[in-house]
């Protein structure tokens, strides 16, 4: 991690939705904050309408800022817009102008995201206007999310303690909205099991995979 520390100071976190990030690469942003790396958070859609209607349509905007302070983040750390879900293809020169916007106000030194391969319409979307915004500037980065992917390439492995797993927990059990429709991929079994499935690879208890599309230093 010294060489993450020392060259990825300023790490900028893509969310197409509220909880993507935290589900691809949480136990790694926890391990990133506990190596002092100063974290921009970015979401494009809290994702009103995929609640139940009986829900209240803040639900995931408070689930998501509570995410984020319980991890020490402030407002300056954050930045939550309200596109709608599903349809931020229409929206794509905005998301682009928000990437460019931060490449310029906060030139990170690493950029996570969705992938390429990621097979859900806003997840792609962000995924490209990531790689346009920062392939010339960046190290990028890009964390798994199996449900939506049909092909992944693990590789990048970020080792992760207990410590780091039960911070990844904490952070998607903040989402109750989430775990109170039974989505199968929210649940600790599928979480720790992921975990240990890619720390087997690399020798160690839990670990979180990586697509790399540029690594800079
Ligand atoms: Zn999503």
């Amino acid at each position: 991690m010294n060489i993450l520390t020392r060259e990825c100071n300023k790490i900028l976190v893509l969310s197409p939705h509220t909880d993507d990030a935290e589900l691809g690469s949480g136990g790694s942003i926890s391990r990133f904050i506990e190596n002092n790396a100063i974290i921009h958070w970015v979401v494009f859609s809290s994702a009103e309408e995929s609640l139940p209607a009986d829900m209240a349509r803040d639900t995931l905007t408070k689930e998501f800022m509570e995410v984020a302070s319980s991890l020490g983040l402030g407002a300056e750390n954050v930045d939550l817009h309200h596109f709608s879900v599903r349809k931020l293809a229409e929206r794509r020169q905005d998301v682009l102008d928000i990437l460019v916007s931060l490449r310029r106000e906060f030139a990170p030194d690493m950029v996570i995201g969705p992938s390429l391969n990621d097979y859900h319409q806003d997840h792609a979307v962000v995924a490209n206007e990531m790689i346009r915004a920062f392939k010339m500037s960046s190290s990028i980065i890009c964390y798994e999310l199996p449900w939506n992917q049909v092909s992944f390439e693990s590789q990048l492995f970020i080792r992760l303690e207990d410590k780091h797993m039960e911070s990844k927990l904490n952070m998607l059990k903040k989402y109750e909205s989430q775990i109170h429709i039974n989505r199968g991929y929210f649940t600790e079994d599928f979480i720790k099991g992921l975990g240990y499935t890619r720390g087997a690879q690399v020798g160690h208890k839990f670990a979180e995979a990586f697509e790399v599309v540029r690594w800079m230093i």
